[in-house]
């Protein structure tokens, strides 16, 4: 493939993800003449086993059955006040042997309709996203910090995710992803363990670095939903998204 041939495949991908324009004047970590996609072409490779494909049919079943004890003792769920509000819980859904997690912060509307994690736009784009790293949605675990629906899509307040946490740690234990992309301020806060007020707590200063969580690194990056309001910040998204295909490379 010549350099031409390759560059277009490039504003390919690019426009698949929505990028409205080109950064030629970008302010970020990278240009995008020297941004590692235009030379590299991890977006365009699979990862040889993806979903977990290199692990056990039985293991995968086994966990698939820890998934479902879970989800039935959770139940009809009260133990905070976001029960109040919700049509569905949201469970979480994918692979129960996952190589990646996506944890992202709570349901939405669509969610809370369907039951089911990222659906509407937001969830869409993550999609294009899990398909541009090599991946198929069905081949990831994805999940949100709480299960249900905050009324007017506010952040889950303290309670909620000190209450409904515990039933993600044991998702995470269960499925034992090699790495988690966290999405969005709160799941990042969260999975950090960030002590202190989360209004003081910036996700643009942490993006972009692994952290870990019970010795699993997590890349945090930007929700998809604060994407889609600031396009120019999809660049930044996509190199967290190299970066973790290279730790699951290695
Ligand atoms: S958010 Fe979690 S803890 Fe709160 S009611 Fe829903 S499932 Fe239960």
């Amino acid at each position: 493939m010549n350099t031409i041939d390759g560059l277009k495949i490039v504003l390919e991908f690019y426009k698949e993800l929505g990028f409205e324009r080109l950064p030629l004047n970008y302010s970020g970590q990278q240009s995008v003449v020297s941004n590692q996609g235009v030379k590299r072409t991890e977006p365009f490779e699979r990862i040889a086993t993806v979903g977990g494909s290199s692990r056990s049919r039985s293991s995968n079943s086994h966990k698939e059955a820890l998934l479902k004890a879970l989800r039935d003792e959770i139940g009809d769920c009260q133990r905070c006040k976001l029960s109040k509000g919700r049509t569905h819980i949201v469970f979480g859904e994918g692979n129960a042997n996952a190589k990646i997690m996506f944890i992202g912060e709570a349901p939405g509307r669509e969610e809370d309709l369907q039951a089911r994690p990222f659906v509407g736009d937001a969830g869409q784009l993550l999609t294009r996203l899990i398909e541009r790293m090599g991946f198929k949605r069905e081949d990831v675990y994805i999940a949100n910090i709480v299960k249900c629906r905050p009324p007017m899509n506010r952040d889950p307040q303290d309670d909620e995710m000190s209450a409904c946490f515990p039933f993600l740690d044991r998702q995470i234990d269960i499925i034992s992803p090699d790495v988690i992309m966290s999405l969005g301020k709160i799941s990042a806060y969260m999975l950090m363990g960030v002590k202190g007020p989360i209004s003081k707590f910036s996700i643009t200063k942490v993006r972009g670095r692994f952290y870990e969580y019970k010795g699993i690194p997590v890349m945090p990056t930007f929700h998809p939903a604060y994407l889609l309001r600031n396009t120019k910040d999809k660049w930044l998204t996509w190199e967290d998204a190299q970066a973790v295909l290279k730790k699951l490379r290695n």
